[in-house]
């Protein structure tokens, strides 16, 4: 699955929305989350992200990896 890291935070750009096939992108609060389950792994959505906030689960930054499970419990919450 691909996650959504701090850059969207406060910004919800929103452009990946546009981009993706299978619409598991979500508005939740501060940013955007990507659903786990439902992602299909096609990468469209990352380059349209003008922060890089967007990364393949095995590339999320260092820094960021608190994203990886902040985007999965989103959805345990729902
Ligand atoms: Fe949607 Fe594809 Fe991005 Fe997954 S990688 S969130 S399916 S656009």
């Amino acid at each position: 699955t691909y996650v959504i890291a701090e850059p969207c935070v406060d910004l919800l750009d929103k452009a990946c929305i546009e981009e993706c096939p299978v619409d598991c992108i979500y508005e939740g609060g501060r940013q955007m989350y990507i659903h786990p389950d439902e992602c299909v792994d096609c990468g469209a959505c990352e380059p349209v992200c003008p922060v890089e906030a967007i990364y393949y689960e095995d590339d999320v930054p260092e820094q960021w990896g608190a994203y990886q499970k902040a985007n999965a419990e989103f959805f345990d919450e729902l």
